[in-house]
């Protein structure tokens, strides 16, 4: 089977920071994120498109309909997509695209990391792959969130929080998969 083409949108977050005399700045290109992880050429062909690098607390509804309508332009060129978005807004983002966007079915996966890429007690590696490896999976389709190996539907997940790796909950419902080692169970 061939490989799925998906894109890569960023927006920024901590995931894309890195440490500045004005403290962390969402700076990293969506090409330098992807660099940190070349075992994904063997997975999929992914693409980039830098939407935005923002903390996701300056993220408004413009923002919202710029990835929407990114997603829409790009829909056919594309068999998933990943969005990497800051923590702090990213379960808004993630119910704002599942409204904007209904009954998708290819999969819009929202992801980010609580801690930059570029340290080494980092989370992002494979909060990225897991997404990746969601994305790639035939069964999965509509917005999602993955992180800490938990896929939690688009209008479900809250940040409950800030430091430790698992961010997010599935609220009054559970999550629709888990990514183990790359395999989606
Ligand atoms: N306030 C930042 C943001 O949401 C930090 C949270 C994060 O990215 O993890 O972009």
């Amino acid at each position: 089977m061939s490989k799925q083409r998906l894109l890569f949108i960023t927006t920024g977050g901590t995931i894309a920071s890195v440490r500045t005399q004005q403290g962390l700045k969402p700076v990293l290109s969506s090409e330098e994120l992807l660099a940190h992880l070349p075992e994904l050429k063997e997975l999929c062909c992914p693409e980039t498109l830098a939407l935005c690098s923002i903390d996701s607390t300056d993220l408004g509804q413009e923002h919202w309909l710029m990835m929407a309508r990114a997603i829409q332009e790009n829909y056919a060129l594309y068999d998933g997509f990943i969005i990497c978005h800051g923590t702090d807004t990213l379960a808004y983002s993630a119910a704002a695209l599942s409204y904007l966007i209904q009954n998708a079915d290819k999969p819009i996966i929202l992801t980010g990391a609580q801690r930059s890429i570029v340290t080494e007690d980092t989370d992002a590696r494979t909060n990225l792959y897991d997404a990746f490896c969601y994305a790639s999976d035939a069964a999965s389709h509509g917005v999602s969130i993955v992180f800490d190996g938990h896929v939690i539907t688009g209008t479900r997940a809250r940040k409950v929080r800030t430091k430790s790796r698992n961010a997010f909950e599935s609220v009054d419902y559970p999550p629709v998969a888990l990514v183990r080692d790359g395999r989606v169970l």
